[in-house]
């Protein structure tokens, strides 16, 4: 029987340029929920009050309740897994050139990768909207605390929880501007630079190796297919089917924790 392992692992070896692209998949292996389906966030948390730009310019306060309450202490909590180490490991040994993400969590640089491409930006840094300083997430949540509780003489209960209110969102230092989270909200589009260093990658590579992607959200999936249109080969790790699995050189329905490492052992070993 065919090893599709070493195969996979024999092909990452003769490669010139290995790009890895990668999705929410491999994050939710470290523990953070998905956006889509029955059990995803989306489903508990409506993307037009918490993620949508519009809405966010409007009335701030959905986003920054839920930086406050659900984003802040899962990234505080979760930690790069055996995946995101696997590529860090691929990347130090010279065989990958870039991970290009969708994810936002920053978990591929905590697990020690230094070139990635951030897609839809990253949580983990906070911008004044008006001047541009930035602040890290440890800072906005740090303002967001300081700002409770209410200080001062007597008030209902009513009357204290307006003002914890109206206390968000958190004001830059520098000039008292409103604050926003460098991700990309419902609304926006991608941040021209980021895409076009994205497809340039996409079109210099010989492997793409896409990871805990549904490869559906466009124009993010597109990368993989171009890439495949430009003659890389492509192997594809997720544990569900994949549009793009026909024209793929392989797919492995797994866990990408469970492959990657395998992976990269059988790169040391052969
Ligand atoms: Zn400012």
């Amino acid at each position: 029987m065919r090893d599709i392992i070493k195969d996979v692992a024999s092909d990452i070896k003769a490669s010139k340029y290995l790009v890895v692209f990668t999705g929410a998949g491999i994050s939710v292996e470290s523990g953070i929920p998905a956006y889509r389906g029955e059990e995803g966030l989306w489903s508990k948390f409506d993307p037009n009050l918490y993620a949508n730009i519009t809405y966010f310019l409007q009335d701030s306060s959905y986003y920054w309740n839920f930086f406050r309450e659900v984003r802040y202490p899962m990234l505080k909590k979760v930690k790069p897994n055996k995946a995101h180490l696997a590529l860090a490991e691929l990347e130090t040994a010279g065989n990958l050139k870039t991970v290009i993400t969708q994810n936002i969590d920053g978990l591929h640089q905590e697990a020690g990768s230094s070139s990635v491409v951030e897609l839809h930006g990253t949580t983990r840094v906070i911008y004044c909207l008006n001047c541009s300083q930035e602040y890290s997430m440890d800072e906005a949540f740090s303002m967001l605390e300081t700002q409770i509780p209410p200080l001062c003489s007597e008030y209902s209960m009513d009357e204290a929880f307006s003002m914890l209110e109206t206390q968000i969102p958190p004001l830059c230092s520098e000039c008292n501007g409103k604050l926003r989270p460098a991700v990309v909200f419902f609304g926006e589009s991608l941040n021209p630079q980021v895409l076009r260093l994205a497809f340039e990658e996409a079109e210099n590579c010989d492997f793409l190796l896409a990871v805990g992607s549904s490869l559906v959200v466009h124009p993010a999936a597109d990368i993989p297919r171009i890439a495949k249109q430009r003659g890389a080969a492509l192997a594809i790790i997720n544990k569900q089917k994949t549009p793009l699995d026909t024209i793929a050189d392989y797919v492995i329905n797994d866990e990408a924790g469970k492959i990657l490492p395998r992976i990269v052992q059988s790169l040391k070993d052969g």
